[in-house]
């Protein structure tokens, strides 16, 4: 096995080395057909099954019946779907409400915005983004509600989803999918990029119910409407191959780990840990958001100074600890701690943050 290095980056961030690997077979001759599974056809059986149990895996994985859901495999990165959605959904005179609690949210808010109405149901951002609102003021007869689940840049997760009752309920998962149980049967779609938890860029996981796809709008482009891709089972045209595959190998590694709920226990315990060294520092580190709204993927804090942050990830580096630069836009340091960064390395880093604040 190569030296692998612990990392912590934001994502694209690390993936199982047991998918790498397998993922590296694949890559050269697929199931021994005498091809990679990239020279293959789209529409070919294997390629076709295994996209299936790509979707099949992860809707028992999430406890969703295929019968109520169905999974997209799309192109364009969350980022598409912040204006996916409202071309579909929000008519000129309609409301969207949307929860503002950071950047991610905040680009989809700003495409909705070309569509039709939008109304802040609640937001953070007069502290700066450091918790999540857990009131919300929802608009009656809303096209529908989005929130974010996990703020990946300022280091928030929530954990008490807005009763929308027959208004759907939209969810940006992109940055901690998959990582812990929720209900995710209360919601009219969820999203969410791969590169976070679930596989390599280029592929969007949108799960999405189906009788809510057919009140779509008409009308517009082919390839921006849920309706084509519902129709033609994500096959319209060629999609993402060899990301799916990828995607495919974590469902069903996160299916060999126990599930979601051995999942959870496992980023609850890693979280803990480098939480546990945060407050235990006396202030040597300070995490920077509200102890309820901590999320348990992308934990953020601070050191004294900038010069004492640089000396942090120098060192840390030093010691194979790669990745934990805060976010361009909010400086400081982060630990992106996904499904697939084992719990050693979150030892590893509480470790060594602990030798840091001794040594300075
Ligand atoms: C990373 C991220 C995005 C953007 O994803 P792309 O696939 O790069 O478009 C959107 N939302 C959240 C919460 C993210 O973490």
């Amino acid at each position: 096995m190569p030296d692998r290095v612990i990392n912590f980056n934001p994502g694209p961030a690390t993936l199982p080395f047991d998918v790498i690997k397998e993922s590296a077979v694949g890559a050269v001759n697929f199931n021994n057909l005498g091809m990679s599974i990239m020279e293959m056809s789209h529409r070919s059986k294997e390629f076709e099954g295994l996209m299936h149990d790509a979707m099949n895996d992860m809707l028992g994985l999430m406890g969703l019946s295929s019968d109520e859901y169905a999974v997209l495999f799309l192109g364009g990165g969350a980022s598409m779907q912040f204006c996916m959605l409202p071309y579909n959904f929000l008519g000129q005179d309609q409301t969207a409400d949307y929860v503002n609690t950071g950047v991610w949210a905040r680009s989809a808010i700003k495409e909705a915005k070309l569509f039709g109405k939008v109304n802040i149901a609640a937001t953070s951002e007069a502290t700066g983004f450091d918790r999540v609102p857990t009131e919300f003021s929802l608009t009656p007869g809303a096209a529908y509600v989005h929130v974010t689940s996990n703020n990946t840049i300022f280091g928030t997760r929530m954990v008490k989803f807005p009763e929308t009752g027959a208004v759907p309920l939209v969810c940006d998962m992109s940055s901690d999918f998959l990582s812990r149980r929720i209900d995710f049967g209360r919601f009219g779609m969820i999203y969410a990029g791969a590169q976070k938890n679930i596989g390599p860029a280029g592929v969007t996981a949108v799960i999405i119910r189906k009788s809510w796809v057919e009140k779509a709008k008409d009308g517009i482009p082919t390839m921006l409407s849920y309706k084509t891709h519902l129709g033609k089972d994500s096959l319209f045209n060629t999609p993402p191959v060899f990301p799916i595959y990828i995607v495919g190998l974590v469902m069903k590694w996160v299916k060999a780990k126990g599930g979601l709920e051995a999942i959870e226990k496992n980023n609850n315990e890693k979280a803990g840990l480098v939480y546990q060294a945060i407050d235990s520092s006396g202030g040597f580190y300070r995490g920077t958001v509200q102890p309820e709204s901590r999320s348990i993927m992308n934990l953020t804090f601070r050191l004294a100074t900038e010069e004492l942050e640089q000396k942090f990830l120098d060192e840390a580096k030093k010691n194979q600890l790669i990745g934990l630069k805060g976010h361009r836009d909010v400086g400081g340091c982060r630990a992106s701690m996904y499904n697939a960064l084992p719990l050693e390395g979150a030892a590893k880093l509480a470790e060594f943050m602990d030798a840091f604040h001794k040594a300075n």
